[in-house]
């Protein structure tokens, strides 16, 4: 083989030749150093080849395969393959994103740094009587250095104490200590004799989740496990976790967000202490994630946590993977590379021959369709444990002048929760003081310049902000267009219903919880602190608290404004709300006393809320199938959407009208619907129209869509950016 294919990071939907004598198929998968234009790129050698269609002159030749690391494995080499394909979407940039940061740069992996400390001379000499006693951290930092000769690594001294940073600093000072950089070892696989510590008693239910599990064939069986909140899905999750890890195999775990990874990281840490778990998400920085990784990829790490990305990681020893709230919008990247990790997920299971769990309370239509129709089997937790479901009631607010967006019937039942000395929520999915701002006497309202959406009146921090593409301004103290000076804010978020509280209820201790409030670094920890601490009395939040956490001294949840996307022009929406809503409510009465639930509303007799006041998703599920179905909408059909952005409206829905054309060219059953401004027509600066195309069958779909792609590249022209987006979530 003289010849290898390598993928390199670039928008086009090829590979490229280069010449490379040493090339053995022991290189696929690993990475190369070529030539590109006039600079050096890393490239990943996906094919050897033994001959090419370039003219002999063209060929360049590779520069240096990296063999640092262990190359990708042909799953994984596989798994993006059929991503590129199915996204339609360039192989070089799909592979290139799978990997962690460092592998993507020059440099050959020169192994890890970590930081050591270690005593000088100096230190050494140092007597512990010389020290005052109360310099207790000082002294015990001494004591653990005189103990290790090679220094100690720089965090496990910091997390001694909280003021271990700043001792270290002075000793630094002193001459006592100093720093070196040490050549971290990963971790490898090894016989670590697995350890559990055994969980609480299984309920009925999960007992038999569990036993249905265990007692399936081997092979690819992907399971929904249908568990109503504080039913216990993690405890089902930890023994099939715990069932594989008993064999020597690896568990992927994905999860929708970051917030959620440390306390199922704890959780998980407790159950199993002596296997390695490694998180992948994006909170980690570049060296810990590299790190992460190969010990994934060594087989080292037993078990896998992570957000999207962590799909693709390199599992040798793969035997489940979970996907914990399922049908959370999050596994669904909606900007380059479009991907679903829960379906690549379900695919990746596939391959292997392994079963797949899918988690949720409030399944995805499209995974509870398949559930009905027996392509998933059901596992049912219907019962929370140990305690009672709250009781949801909606309040009509059609006839009731609110007060700052609150009823009395809310006010009154907040009063006596903090009475009680329990806790309360008040979700309202909006952060800001008020959506917009307005001027009652000429009708101006605050826009944003660069997209078609209003700036958010941010009144703490005096100013208005718009939340698509972060620009922001002063709040002006006239109106820009009839100077008047009295100008409203219009509508509430978070900032809003937060004072309103102060002033109604000043003995209150009120918490706020949203994006600007939790920005700080550890914010969100402290928080969790003071509301376990009971230091708080009344959370306002918006659906960073609605995911996945225990505070079991909240028993009112309190629900404004949630009639917004009640109508929405997106099918999906009440879909989303409803698991919204459910995830909200999951927060009451998860301790002792029963939850209660109060959602605002002006539609009470509507069917979604209905269904949620009786707990019953199938039901409300069932319906919005038969709507879906009757409309010809997902997952009765199978969609795309082509997605263009320019400068000028007309430039991009010009470009789709020729690109709408040059799909009916095509030979295929597809409907191609016409041409039309996005949602959100306008954002940072650019116009955004799309164009939808509907199948009857996914094959059918992905045949249309190669060859309609191949056509759209003449079409599209400079001043356009388009992009295809399968399976899109949001239209
Ligand atoms: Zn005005
Ligand atoms: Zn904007």
């Amino acid at each position: 083989m003289s010849f290898i294919r390598v993928a390199l990071d670039v928008p086009l939907p090829t590979l490229f030749d280069y010449r490379a004598a040493a090339a053995t198929s022991d290189d696929i998968g690993a990475r190369v150093l070529v030539p590109f234009g006039r600079t050096i790129a890393v490239g990943v050698i996906v094919e050897l080849a033994s001959t090419t269609s370039l003219p002999p002159q063209r060929v360049r030749r590779a520069l240096s395969i990296l063999r640092d690391v262990p190359p990708l494995p042909a799953d994984i080499l596989g798994l993006l393959k059929f991503c590129s394909d199915y996204y339609h979407h360039p192989l070089g940039e799909v592979v290139l994103n799978a990997l962690p940061t460092r592998l993507r740069q020059r440099q050959a992996f020169q192994g890890e740094k970590a930081t050591h400390y270690r005593l000088t001379g100096a230190g050494l000499a140092v007597a512990a009587e010389s020290l005052p006693r109360r310099a207790t951290i000082k002294l015990e930092l001494l004591r653990l250095l005189r103990t290790a000769e090679a220094g100690i690594d720089e965090a496990v001294l910091r997390a001694i104490a909280p003021r271990a940073a700043a001792a270290l600093k002075t000793m630094t000072e002193h001459g006592w200590i100093e720093r070196v950089a040490v050549a971290r070892e990963l971790p490898r696989a090894g016989a670590v004799a697995l350890r559990v510590v055994p969980g609480p008693a299984l309920t009925d239910e999960q007992h038999a989740a569990v036993a249905s599990v265990r007692s399936a064939d081997a092979g690819f069986t992907p399971w929904l496990l249908h568990g109503v909140t504080g039913s216990g899905k993690t405890e089902v999750y930890l023994q099939l976790v715990g069932d594989l890890l008993a064999c020597g195999k690896q568990v992927l775990l994905l999860v929708p967000e970051i917030n959620l990874t440390p306390q199922l990281e704890a959780l998980v840490h407790a159950r199993f202490p002596d296997t390695l778990l490694a998180a992948l998400h994006s909170g980690l920085n570049e060296s810990e994630r590299l790190h992460n990784w190969l010990a994934a990829q060594s087989g080292a790490a037993g078990i896998v946590l992570g957000t999207r990305l962590a799909v693709f990681t390199p599992l040798p020893k793969l035997g489940l993977v979970v996907v914990d709230e399922e049908q959370d919008s999050s596994f669904k990247q909606t900007d380059g590379l479009r991907y679903s990790a829960r379906d690549l997920a379900l695919w990746r299971a596939k391959q292997l021959a392994i079963p797949i769990v899918l988690g949720s309370a409030t399944p995805a239509l499209e995974t509870f369709h398949k559930a009905l129709n027996g392509s998933y089997r059901t596992l049912a937790l219907t019962r929370r444990v140990n305690t009672m479901p709250p009781v949801i009631e909606c309040i009509d607010t059609r006839r009731e002048p609110l007060i700052d967006g609150m009823s009395q019937a809310l006010l009154s039942a907040l009063r006596i929760t903090m009475k009680r000395g329990e806790q309360s929520l008040v979700f309202i999915n909006r952060r800001g003081f008020a959506p917009v701002l307005m001027c009652p006497s000429c009708g101006w309202t605050s826009g944003c310049e660069r997209c078609s959406a209003k700036l958010v009146l941010h009144l703490q921090e005096q100013r208005l902000r718009c939340h698509h593409c972060g620009h922001q301004e002063r709040v002006p103290r006239a109106c820009p267009q009839c100077g008047n000076q009295d100008l409203k804010p219009l509508g509430q978020g978070t900032q809003r219903i937060e004072s309103a509280l102060a002033r109604i209820l000043p003995s209150a201790r009120i918490l706020r919880i949203d994006r600007d409030s939790t920005r700080r670094k550890r914010a969100w920890h402290e928080m969790r602190r003071q509301i376990h601490a009971q230091e708080v009395d009344i959370l306002v939040g918006t659906q960073i608290l609605a995911k996945g956490h225990d505070f079991p001294q909240l028993n009112l949840v309190g629900v404004v404004n949630a009639d917004s996307s009640l109508y929405s022009t997106d099918f999906r929406a009440s879909e989303r709300l409803f698991a919204r809503l459910t995830q909200v409510a999951g927060r009451a009465g998860r301790g002792a006393s029963r939850g209660r639930v109060m959602i605002q509303t002006d539609f009470p007799a509507h069917v979604l809320y209905q269904a949620l006041c009786r707990d019953d998703y199938p039901a409300f599920a069932k319906e919005l199938l038969a709507e879906r179905k009757q409309a010809g909408f997902p997952p009765f059909v199978y969609q795309a959407v082509l997605r263009a952005e320019a400068s000028r409206l007309e430039t991009a829905l010009e470009f789709l009208i020729r690109a709408a054309r040059e799909g009916a060219k095509v030979e295929s059953s597809v409907t191609i619907y016409d041409p039309v401004p996005a949602g959100m027509p306008r954002r940072a600066g650019l116009e955004r129209a799309q164009l939808t195309v509907q199948a009857r069958s996914r094959p059918g779909l992905h045949a249309f869509l190669r060859a309609w792609q191949v056509r759209l590249g003449h079409a599209a022209g400079r001043k356009v950016r388009w992009a295809l987006d399968v399976d899109p979530l949001e239209l």
